[in-house]
């Protein structure tokens, strides 16, 4: 592995942070892969002042070349997929295969907000007058707080940075404590852009609430937890800053009797759904409800292929589920599964340490018998546990999948078109995916309903959540208008334009 970088990025320097050192686990070998400091007070606001300093600038530079930069940002990631990959595998735990995949995601989000941004200046309404002209401007807000988990550390920055610098803001980007190699490392692929335009701080809890509640930082978009979503949230209502939040989940997955003959198939979409980055995905699959009378095929079909799946070294090409990304996190779905277990359901598959000498393993687990009120059934697990219900009907399966808090993705099986209409129609989700799980489109937008978050990234509106829209009246005549005072009429009369 090259050597790792460990500096901050303020104003186009690369500092050192002087502030309380974050020793970044090797999930896998629990080991150190690299030591960051955390930006300081001073070096938050140093950043800060950097991105501001920046905006100007960069809110004047023509879209055009605004693009061409972006590109470039593009360029770069792809050159060092291989780099970046084994990097954010050693800190983060997710097989190798995956990183690489998220590398050129994350390459594709700058591409895509390259040629949005040159499409996204407003429109022309029609105007009241024939003398007039009225216009749709879209503004940059400012300066934006980019704050980030560790689950897809640089997609996650990517679907904010690209949008926001493609709309003409500048950034001040905070990753996750737990993984902040990566996004350090990438500094070097904003070089080519005007020094303070990207600034990349690290820290933990207090860092990100210092930028979000910083009167200078006019926007903020948050990916994490919704107990962090609400204090962001909080931070900037108090002065009205700009928001966009993409939080928690609990993904259900539907499976219909007419798939019975490709139950195998729905059987491996749902296994990758809920294993895939060991569950650590936000729009994972955590409950799945399967119709009655193909229930017991579906439970069959997905132990045998879950009993499958190879657990181990995310640097392995064979591996298919690494380790998660914490001890914490493990125990967090250990305890889960256990009053799971306590309340009566049955652990069919998985659910133990995976037999490894080291490294926070939890092999991929199937629930079943769950009583309805258990948590693993109503709040975000984020592991790779499945826990599969049968239904015994389509109104029973939507009416489970808009029970919780939560609404962030949904999938279902099926081919039949009249069970495609009333779920699209019907479920509370900001995505719904139709036999093929979890498949992001950079022009579709991303987001969830009630607690999963506010506002959308990527598509369209992942550029308008960095804009303001200002409405612009422009009338070419200097003239009295006859609804002005006095309501009376005998006003001098104003013979201008006439
Ligand atoms: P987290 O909420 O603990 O942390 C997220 C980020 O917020 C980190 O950078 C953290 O340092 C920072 N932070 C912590 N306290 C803060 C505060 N008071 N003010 C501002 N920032 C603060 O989340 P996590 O454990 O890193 O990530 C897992 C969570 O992220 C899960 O709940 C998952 O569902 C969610 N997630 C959501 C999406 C989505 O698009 N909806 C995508 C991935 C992950």
């Amino acid at each position: 592995m090259a050597e790792v970088e460990t500096r901050l990025l303020i104003g186009g320097q690369r500092v050192a942070g002087t502030a309380t050192a974050l020793d970044v686990e090797n999930p896998f070998s629990e080991t150190t892969v690299g030591s960051v400091g955390s930006a300081s007070p001073e070096q938050l606001d140093a950043a800060i002042a950097a991105a501001r300093g920046a905006f100007r600038g960069w809110e004047r530079t023509p879209a055009v070349e605004r693009a061409e930069l972006l590109h470039e940002v593009a360029r770069r990631l792809r050159d060092r997929t291989d780099e970046l990959a084994g990097l954010m595998s050693a800190e983060g735990g997710k097989p190798r295969i995956e990183n690489a995949d998220e590398v050129g995601w994350t390459a594709a989000a700058f591409d895509y907000y390259a040629e949005i941004g040159r499409d996204s200046a407003g429109r022309v309404i029609p105007s009241i007058e024939a003398t007039q002209l009225a216009l749709v401007l879209k503004d940059a807000l400012g300066v934006v707080g980019c704050i980030v988990p560790w689950n897809y550390p640089l997609l996650l920055l990517g679907w904010k940075l690209a949008p926001a610098l493609a709309a003409g803001n500048t950034t001040v980007c905070k990753p996750s404590e737990l993984t902040p190699l990566s996004t350090l490392a990438i500094g070097e692929c904003f070089d080519h852009l005007p020094a303070g335009v990207v600034n990349l701080v690290a820290g933990a809890g207090e860092t990100g609430a210092a930028l979000s509640s910083d009167s200078r930082v006019d926007a903020v978009a948050f990916t994490g937890s919704v107990e962090t979503g609400k204090k962001v949230a909080a931070a900037c209502i108090d002065r009205m800053a700009r928001m966009n939040l993409e939080m928690g989940g609990k993904d259900p997955f539907i499976v219909c009797s007419d798939v019975a003959a490709r139950i195998d198939v729905a059987a491996r979409g749902g296994a990758w759904a809920a294993f895939l980055n060991a569950g650590q995905v936000c729009t994972s699959a955590e409950r799945f409800y399967v119709m009655e009378d193909v229930y017991d095929d579906y439970l069959q079909a997905f132990v045998d292929h879950t009993k499958t799946l190879v657990v181990g070294d995310p640097m392995d090409a064979a591996t298919d589920v690494g380790p998660m990304i914490s001890a914490a996190q493990r125990e967090k779905v250990e305890r889960q599964v256990e009053a799971a277990v306590s309340a009566g359901a049955e652990l069919v598959a998985g659910g133990d340490r995976a037999g490894q000498a080291s490294g926070h393993f939890y092999s991929p687990a199937v629930v079943t018998g769950l009583p309805p009120e258990t948590d693993l059934l109503r709040e975000e697990t984020f592991g790779p546990v499945a826990p599969i219900v049968p239904v015994s009907s389509l109104d029973e399966a939507i009416a489970l999948a808009n029970g919780t808090k939560f609404g962030l993705g949904a999938n279902v099986y099926t081919q039949d078109l009249r069970t495609i209409l009333r779920c699209m129609r019907e479920i509370k989700s900001g995505t719904v995916w139709f036999n093929d799980p979890l498949t992001d489109n950079d022009a579709g937008p991303f987001g969830g309903f009630k607690q999963s978050g506010m506002g959308r990234e990527l598509g369209r509106e992942g550029i308008e959540a960095f804009q303001e829209t200002k409405h612009v009246h422009i009338e070419t005549e200097i003239e009295v208008k006859d609804w002005w005072y006095p309501y009376g009429g005998g006003g001098p009369a104003d013979g201008a334009g006439a």
